[in-house]
């Protein structure tokens, strides 16, 4: 059953409060069935999905496996993992609380909420959901309305794949989202921007129900002068302009030493054409902004400075080229939102405290990164500043070690997840404590008169 009416939303959590009440998804057998259901479900289906993505956002068959369908990876990982992560472990216990034993048993939240964003609209869904399936939750899915074509397939193959009861994809718009929110969950995982994810936060504290936001923000990019050049502006140019600069982690503005900023401008200018060519509208490579709507908001940034390589935009296609801009005012508003699109500007800085003071002067990013082959600046920037990840000569990368949680700080989330994060942020870590009957000191009983030594 493809569950995309928004009156379903009640019945279908009731009906996975059911399911998950017969205590099946805590057998680990189960859940790693149902993992390699995943799997078998996004390999049988690998076509239509990459045709989705292009449909929604021209993504290429690289970018597509590269960014999106990798997430098969992360599933062998946890089906590798999973036993011995769900194991009950054993805790250290004071000597003096003998003969007590302690244990930290896994247990699963429930019946949970996965909303999505549409910039990587299969990964986004997918990723949280092997977390909650590996924990030994149900789940309702609320992909993105903006990315239509992969929220439908998200529909169609979950809902042929698995029982509505165990997983349900609710598909639709704000208006559902809202309904699905005033619903009680057991754990909300949202994935957005900023200001939903506060509506988010105020609806499931209605409910006491604890969330993951993961948001997104500004996240800059510190370039200083002892780097290698070319390397530096490759990785710079890649981070930025994949998926048409439309990431959440995607290195927002450039504060550059300005004794490079000439050699560097010139090296990304050089990179850009050798990755999308003269004409990137052209390039199969180089993606689409998402909608209209997320495309003259961009336009209206174009202007915020002095453009040197891109600026050209079609409306009719949602194309705007690969633009760096120079002459910023750090109060132009391309400086005020966060750009998700392909739009980099450079800022130019003669101290490095400079650039730190500024990145701390604003919310906290969800990644900063740093250019720079000098050990002690990178330890000072690690010191001086607080973000939810950094990457130090390179960009984008630490999402893809799944040792590393995921996530932001302050405005930009809350939580994280990823490999073993992911188990983790779908579970609840039980406390038990054992006692015996072979032993029964009375130290803590009253009277207490003589016993403070024992504390
Ligand atoms: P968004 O916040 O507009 O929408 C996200 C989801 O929330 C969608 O499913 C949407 O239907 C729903 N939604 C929108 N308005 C709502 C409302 N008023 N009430 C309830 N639900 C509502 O975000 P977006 O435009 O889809 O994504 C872009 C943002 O997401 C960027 O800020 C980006 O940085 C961030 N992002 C973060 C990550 C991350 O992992 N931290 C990943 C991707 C995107």
């Amino acid at each position: 059953m493809i569950a995309n009416q928004i009156d379903k939303c009640a019945e279908i959590i009731s009906q996975q409060r059911t399911f998950f009440a017969t205590g099946k998804t805590k057998d680990i057998t189960f859940r790693l069935e149902q993992l390699k259901k995943l799997e078998r479900m996004i390999i049988e289906n690998k076509s239509a999905i990459i045709q989705a993505l292009y449909a929604d956002l021209h993504k290429s068959e690289f970018e597509a496996y590269s960014s999106e369908l990798f997430v098969i990876k992360e599933i062998r990982k946890v089906i590798k993992n999973l036993a011995s992560w769900a194991k009950p472990r054993k805790a250290p216990v004071e000597v003096e609380l003998f003969p007590y034993r302690a244990q930290i048993y896994p247990e699963p939240l429930g019946v949970v909420l996965i909303i999505g964003a549409w910039n990587y609209p299969f990964q986004l869904i997918i990723s949280p959901l092997i977390g909650a399936i590996a924990a030994g939750n149900c789940a309702v899915i609320k992909p993105s309305e903006l990315a239509p074509h992969t929220s439908q397939l998200l529909a169609e193959i979950i809902s042929k794949y698995f029982p509505s009861e165990y997983l349900a994809v609710v598909a639709g718009g704000v208006e559902v989202s809202q309904k699905l929110l005033a619903e009680k969950f057991d754990h909300i995982f949202f994935t957005g921007g900023t200001a939903v994810g506060k509506i988010v936060m105020a609806a499931a504290a209605k409910n006491l129900t604890p969330v993951t936001l993961e948001l997104g923000g500004k996240s800059p990019c510190i370039v200083d002068s002892d780097i290698h050049l070319e390397h530096t502006a490759k990785r710079i140019i890649w981070g930025k302009f994949i998926n048409a600069g439309q990431t959440c982690i995607a290195p927002d503005y450039l504060l550059v030493d300005k004794k490079i900023k000439p050699n560097l401008v010139q090296e990304l200018q050089k990179c850009l054409q050798a990755f999308y060519g003269e004409n990137p509208s052209q390039s199969p490579d180089y993606p689409r902004i998402i909608s209209q709507k997320h495309f003259q908001r961009l336009v209206n940034l174009l202007s915020s400075g002095k453009i040197i390589l891109g600026g050209e935009t079609k409306s009719e296609e949602l194309y705007i080229a690969p633009t760096l801009i120079d002459d910023i005012s750090v109060n132009a508003p391309i400086m005020e939102e966060e750009i998700f699109g392909p739009i980099l500007p450079i800022i130019e800085y003669t101290n490095i405290q400079e650039a730190i003071d500024f990145i701390n002067s604003r919310p906290k990013p969800l990644a900063l990164y740093l250019f720079s082959q000098n050990q002690n600046l990178q330890q000072y920037i690690l010191n001086t500043t607080s973000s939810g990840g950094v990457c130090i000569n390179d960009t984008v990368m630490h999402c893809a070690v799944s040792s590393l949680p995921f996530g932001g700080i302050g405005d930009s989330g809350i939580g994280s997840y990823h490999g073993k994060h992911s188990f983790d942020t779908f579970s609840h870590y039980k406390s038990v404590l054992k006692n015996t009957f072979s032993l029964d000191l009375n130290w803590r009983y009253a009277p207490y008169k003589g016993k403070l030594s024992f504390l």
